[in-house]
């Protein structure tokens, strides 16, 4: 993403909202926030906010997901190589129709992991002239240093559905996504799991922003279904019995399994549970290890038609 890149999207954002789109999902930068914001725009004279760069961070098919039926036409999206699968997953799990959304992709350099400039103050880095800058003193700092893990391993870096496209994409990674702890004998590993989830505490910032959690009853925070002190023996009798919310070992183990056996063949690796995670915990290390498995055993790629299609499970397009 380049100065140019951004100057012709603000072009186009501004003229779709003059045609037939009535809302967008974009980056705006604000001076007074440290960090681009994904916001919605409605009217052709805000395109001039609009903002891409390598601190456009956030995976814009969560919001897009949350607005696109408060609007009778059609809403416009900004969507990176990561967001356009989580938008093609949504097209094809029903959640969005693709006649209601125009796309704008954006073929992605990467983003900036902000957790790797904390020796900086967020506001104090820049994205001026194509470059990285931290301020004061105009220092540059090459996006490869700072760029976030899952860009690093990015097979899809130029959306894989779009209306549109624009911008220069990084290599695709297409060697094999290895990790240590996958080499480590079964019972390490088991440690090393129990040990990580351990720290979690169950705030459920993951779930919140992941583009592809979205029931609105979580099998692990039941509403409607939950036993409260007030229901009667006959409700608790009736009811299934969800996972305890307890930060105990056994229930976070549960949570997580549970997260991502809910993303097998989904997960966009867009890294937003990673980045939302107040606790540090490598939730991609699962959730790839997971896609990888369904690679081997059922040949499925981030590219093909959606896994659930492909299974039978959900009738592509339904
Ligand atoms: S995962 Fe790929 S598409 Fe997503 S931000 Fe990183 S490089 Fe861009
Ligand atoms: S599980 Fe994490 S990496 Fe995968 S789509 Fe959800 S937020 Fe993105
Ligand atoms: S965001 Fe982190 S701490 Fe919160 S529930 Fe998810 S894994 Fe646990």
């Amino acid at each position: 993403m380049d100065t140019e890149t951004e100057k012709i999207v603000r072009n186009r954002v501004a003229e779709l909202l003059n045609e037939d789109v009535e809302a967008f999902v974009v980056f705006v930068r604000k001076e007074t926030e440290p960090r681009e914001r994904i916001t919605v725009i409605k009217g052709p004279e805000e395109a001039e906010k609009v903002a891409l760069s390598p601190l456009s961070v956030n995976n814009t098919a969560r919001v897009l997901l949350e607005v696109v039926n408060n609007f009778d036409g059609k809403v416009g999206v900004v969507a990176k190589g990561c967001d356009s699968k989580a938008i093609k997953g949504l097209i094809s799990e029903g959640k969005i129709e693709r006649e209601k959304i125009h796309i704008i992709g954006i073929s992605c350099p990467g983003i900036v992991d902000y957790r790797k400039l904390i020796a900086f103050s967020p506001e104090d880095v820049i994205f001026e002239d194509g470059k990285l800058i931290i301020k004061p003193g105009d220092k540059e700092i090459p996006l490869e240093e700072v760029i976030h893990d899952n860009c690093r391993y990015c097979r899809s870096p130029s959306p894989v559905i779009y209306d549109e496209i624009y911008g220069k994409a990084r290599e695709p990674f297409d060697g094999t996504d290895d990790d240590e702890i996958e080499k480590l004998p079964a019972d390490e590993r088991w440690k090393y799991w129990i040990d990580v989830f351990e720290k979690c505490i169950r705030c459920y910032a993951c779930r919140s922003a992941c583009p592809m959690c979205y029931c609105t009853e979580c099998l692990v925070d039941p509403v409607n279904l939950a036993i409260s002190p007030m229901s009667t023996a006959e409700e608790k009798a009736a009811y299934p019995r969800f996972l305890g919310k307890t930060v105990t070992p056994a229930d976070n183990l549960f949570y997580h399994l549970i997260r991502v056996f809910h993303h097998a063949g989904r997960c966009a690796d867009c890294g937003e549970c990673e980045r939302a995670c107040p606790m540090d915990i490598p939730l991609r290390k699962l959730e790839r290890k997971l896609q990888k498995e369904i690679k081997e055993i059922f040949g499925y790629e981030d590219e093909d038609i959606p896994f659930l299609a492909k299974l039978d499970i959900i009738p592509e397009g339904r």
